[in-house]
């Protein structure tokens, strides 16, 4: 229960890494608020975690709206009086490589994976600088480390939310809030599991444990993170993908 009472948004968490999250804090003890353009989705989650007898709360929430952010950080401070975590889950990949990319593809990515990322920060930093308390976590990836080819678009935003969190870790961590992100390399949640067999496939061989991570194994990251067990960790990007890298 390393998270007991604690107050935790976790944008994008109607799926994937971002529902393992939720349904990860919650078992910690946390006051999971699940947000996410998907009704369906967010419904469905905070249903499950409930039935866990979980404290949970659910928004639809576009995180390049920043009028749906602002509603749903009230309403979340009526209801629970305070914010403890942020973890900026949502994301999307829009793929080609940079001589066919769009503006249009490149514009969305940036929105929802960058912009999106301090929309919601600036939205809560606020209530975390009153508290002298907080910890904001961003979904980067191990293209926001190395780059790859054909994300142009999203390799930028996982640089820059990499870029953020160092940022606000030299801002923020005199008011008591740290800052961190996490870097998966291939995790076996719905963006991934959409690609050819093939190309999975081709996944699990690159990887020197030769599986694909399980969303849980991001999401106990995150918790960990956003817990007390990492009272001195402000600034850092994890990288999290089997040996991928290496
Ligand atoms: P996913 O597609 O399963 O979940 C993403 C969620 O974000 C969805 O529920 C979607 O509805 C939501 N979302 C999309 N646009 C939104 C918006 N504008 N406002 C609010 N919610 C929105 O994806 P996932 O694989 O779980 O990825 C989660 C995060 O982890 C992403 O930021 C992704 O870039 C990152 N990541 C994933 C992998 C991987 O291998 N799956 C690897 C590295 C990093």
């Amino acid at each position: 229960m390393k998270l007991k009472d604690k107050v935790a948004i976790i944008t994008g968490s109607a799926s994937g890494i971002g529902e393992a999250t939720a349904i990860r804090f919650a078992a910690d003890g946390a006051k999971v608020v699940v947000c996410d353009v998907n009704q369906a989705g967010v419904d469905r989650v905070v249903a499950d975690l409930v039935a866990t007898g979980a404290v949970a709360a659910g928004f639809v929430v576009d995180v390049t709206n920043k009028e749906s952010i602002v509603a749903m950080v009230d309403a979340v401070k009526a209801q629970f009086g305070r914010i403890d975590i942020l973890v900026n889950n949502a994301g999307i990949t829009q793929d080609a490589q940079l001589y066919k990319m769009t503006d249009d593809q490149f514009d969305r990515v940036i929105d929802i994976n960058l912009k999106g990322v301090y929309n919601c920060t600036k939205a809560v930093v606020d209530t975390m600088i009153e508290q002298n308390s907080g910890v904001i976590l961003n979904a980067s990836s191990v293209v926001g480390v190395y780059g790859n080819f054909g994300q142009t678009n999203y390799a930028a935003t996982k640089f820059g939310v990499i870029g953020f969190v160092k940022t606000w870790a030299k801002e923020l961590g005199k008011k008591g809030i740290r800052a961190n992100a996490v870097c998966p390399g291939f995790v076996a949640t719905p963006m991934v599991k959409a690609m050819p067999e093939k190309v999975l496939q081709g996944m699990e061989e690159k990887v020197p444990m030769k599986r694909l991570a399980q969303p849980s194994e991001i999401a106990s990251v995150y918790a960990f993170l956003a817990s007390d067990d990492a009272s001195y960790i402000n600034g850092a990007a994890i990288e999290v993908t089997g040996g991928l890298t290496l």
